[in-house]
C-alpha cells in the first residue's frame, strides 16, 4: 500500500491486487479516495497520474457530487477521462481513441 497526496495535503491510498483478479485500475472512495491497481502496474507512473487525477476530481466535486455527475452525465465522464488522459500525457488523437470505449 502507498499513500499519496493530491493538492499537496489531501490523501489517496493506492493498493495493489493480484493480476488474476483482472480488474482495470480504478479510483474509488471510502473514508479517503483509494486506487486499486494490478501488481504489475503498481509502479506504472502514467497510470498512477491518471488515477490520481480522478482522485483530484473526486475531492474537487466533494465526492458525492462527483459520483452523481458521473452517474447522470456521459459528457461528464468524457470530460473527467479526457482530463485524466491529458494529465497522463497522451496526445489529443490518442485521447480521442481512448474515449471511444466510454
Ligand atoms: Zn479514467
Amino acid at each position: 500500500m502507498k499513500l499519496r497526496f493530491v493538492y499537496g495535503i489531501l490523501p489517496v491510498l493506492i493498493f495493489a491486487i493480484k493480476r488474476n483478479i483482472h480488474m482495470d485500475a480504478m479510483t474509488k472512495w471510502f473514508i479517503i479516495p483509494y486506487i486499486i491497481i494490478e501488481d504489475e502496474d503498481y509502479n506504472n507512473k502514467d497510470l498512477l497520474v491518471h488515477e490520481l487525477t480522478h482522485a483530484k476530481q473526486m475531492y474537487k466535486g466533494l465526492v458525492l457530487f462527483y459520483f452523481i455527475r458521473r452517474w447522470a452525465s456521459h459528457n461528464f465522464i468524457l470530460k473527467c477521462e479526457r482530463e485524466a488522459y491529458k494529465a497522463q500525457g497522451l496526445s489529443d488523437k490518442d485521447i480521442s481513441m481512448k474515449l471511444l470505449k466510454y
